[in-house]
């Protein structure tokens, strides 16, 4: 979710809460290693809850929706040269999700829809 989607919600809860102390617990809750932040070129970043595991995330192109992939690449970390220590990596595939996909003419990308995302 974007800061902007976590405020929404927590608008809910807290009638008066500030996207200024969204951004601020979420920094702090980086902090703590609860959350990570997804920084995706040309997006704004999204927070996650850390205790999901491993993942990766498609971007539809034409919705401008980000969804979670749950496999990763095997033998990424054999990309690096010997010697090297791979820490992390971050993969990003981009194209047409499922509904958009099904539309035949890439349509210019109108507004942004919130990527329903499923946690398991
Ligand atoms: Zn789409
Ligand atoms: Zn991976």
């Amino acid at each position: 979710m974007t800061a902007i989607e976590i405020h929404g919600f927590a608008l809910k809860e807290v009638p008066s809460i500030g996207l200024a102390t969204v951004y601020r617990s979420l920094k702090s809750l980086a902090a703590d290693g609860q959350v990570v932040s997804v920084e995706i070129p040309g997006e704004p970043p999204r927070y996650e809850r850390a205790d999901k595991g491993h993942h990766h995330h498609f971007l539809c192109r034409q919705c401008g929706g980000v969804f979670e992939l749950e496999k990763c690449l095997e033998g990424v970390k054999t990309m690096a040269p010997p010697k090297f220590r791979v820490e992390d990596h971050e993969i990003i595939l981009y194209g047409a999700c499922d509904k958009c996909s099904v539309k035949t003419k890439p349509a210019a990308r109108k507004r942004r829809a919130v990527a329903h995302a499923h946690s398991h």
